[in-house]
């Protein structure tokens, strides 16, 4: 079984797979930022288990440099 996996706009609203999250970022000039954009609207996510631990990494750096 091979499922799609759909995003939804935070923005818009318009809901998305992840093809066409990657065609629509493909004038990117980064082409392997691993963000989704919104075909619709344009607007850039992050996927979310990244978004998460990035969130997490800077908590984390800025416990460090609190310490320091
Ligand atoms: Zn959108």
């Amino acid at each position: 079984m091979s499922e799609v996996r759909t995003y939804k706009c935070q923005f818009c609203g318009f809901e998305f797979s992840e093809k066409e999250a990657e065609s629509a970022c493909s004038s990117c000039p980064i082409s392997s930022c691993e963000k989704l954009c919104c075909p619709n609207c344009g607007y850039e996510h992050l996927p979310e288990p990244k978004l998460i631990k990035l969130l997490r990494d800077r908590r984390k750096r800025k416990i460090k440099e609190a310490n320091l």
